[in-house]
């Protein structure tokens, strides 16, 4: 069931290609190529990945012209819209705009003097084409930096309205905006701040975030609060690591919340000393198997008859272990037993007649 949000604030709405942001539209979930976007091959390679995981907008760096160059060609090859990150050169933004991408971020700033801003505005404007303000801790203004003292909360709301009064200023307003932090703390108080102060979508994030389990923590974190209040129109969960393995902690931030329903939730118990199967190597082997599967399905995995149909009753289907076999259960109910070697394979039929999807073999 999807939840509303608490105090959920209604933003305007924009179209990153066909993806609406904002507004009454779901939570969009974003991400970020880490190829290199002239290596054609494994730029689509990854994207494709990314897709096949839930990411719905994706992002590609474009640091020079050979990559602005590349884009045209990637972008034909795609299915989800394609956002072209750029820094310092107004020239990229236009070869991005002219390539076909469905968004820019850039902060226009930072791409030169007005005449050239002008220039990019304009050939947005005449496609459609939203750009986002992203404000981040580490490449704050530095006459900010110097008033401010660190890149606090309010330094980077500054910032971020700075760039948007540009873009304003211009007669430009199909904006987004992030203002990123690496302090969970800072994130959350910063875009608090902002989402007073204006009524664009807010692509919410906290950057540099670490690794997996580190970046998995402090985005969950930081978007679980701002999602909690109503703040946020779409995500982007940061770790250091391939950027697919960004998309289940995504929708578990988003299905936790009761936001976004999206693919196979395992529900496994923590193991104990009843424990009759390898809990573990089950409940990974399903995920690692569904990771594609886009229905809305709940499966349990505990490890023993005694209490694990009882307690996984919420789930749509699961596996309990028991002495020398296993049992399947459905709603909680235990539907028929089988082999322990059989199990996994079992369970994996069940999931795939509910879903009526094809598992990753
Ligand atoms: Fe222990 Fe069974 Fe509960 Fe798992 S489901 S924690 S094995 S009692």
């Amino acid at each position: 069931m999807i939840h509303s949000r608490i105090g959920s604030r209604r933003t305007k709405k924009i179209y990153v290609g066909s993806v609406a942001i904002g507004g009454d539209a779901p939570v969009v979930v974003q991400s970020m190529t880490n190829t290199d976007t002239r290596d054609f091959d494994a730029t689509v390679s990854q994207i494709r990945r990314l897709e096949a995981r839930g990411c719905e907008v994706v992002r590609v760096a474009v640091p020079d012209m050979d990559a602005a160059s590349t884009l045209e060609r990637i972008k034909k090859a795609i299915s989800i819209p394609l956002i072209a990150d750029i820094h310092f050169d107004y020239r990229l933004a236009l070869a991005a705009l002219r390539a076909g991408v469905d968004g820019l971020r850039l902060n226009p700033g930072n791409i030169g003097g007005r005449e050239k801003i002008r220039r990019v505005v304009k050939e947005a404007l005449d496609r459609r084409v939203p750009i986002r303000v992203g404000v981040n801790s580490g490449s704050l203004e530095k006459d900010i930096l110097a008033r401010y003292g660190r890149p606090s909360p309010e330094a980077l709301v500054e910032s971020a309205l700075r760039n948007v009064r540009i873009l304003e200023d211009e007669g430009f307003n199909l904006i987004k905006i992030s203002i990123k932090s690496s302090s969970v703390m800072d994130t959350i108080r910063a875009y608090m701040l902002l989402s007073e102060k204006v009524d664009y979508p807010l692509h919410l994030g906290v950057t540099e975030a670490g690794t997996l389990v580190q970046g998995a923590v402090k985005s969950a974190v930081g978007l679980g609060v701002l999602l909690y209040h109503g703040i946020g129109d779409t995500i982007r969960v940061s770790i250091t690591g391939p950027p697919e393995e960004e998309m289940p902690i995504a929708y578990g931030i988003l299905r936790s919340l009761g936001l976004r329903e999206r693919g196979v939730e395992v529900i496994s118990c923590p193991t104990c000393g009843r424990t009759e199967i390898d809990v573990l190597t089950l409940a990974c082997e399903i995920e690692k198997r569904t990771a594609t599967i886009k229905k809305p399905l709940k499966v349990a995995v505990m490890g023993c008859v005694v209490n694990g149909p009882g307690e996984a009753r919420e789930a749509d289907v699961g596996i309990a272990g028991g002495r020398g076999k296993g049992i399947i259960f459905k709603k909680g109910r235990v539907v028929k037993k089988i082999a322990e070697a059989e199990l996994l394979y079992a369970l994996l039929r069940e999931i795939e007649e509910l879903t009526g999807e094809p598992l990753c073999r």
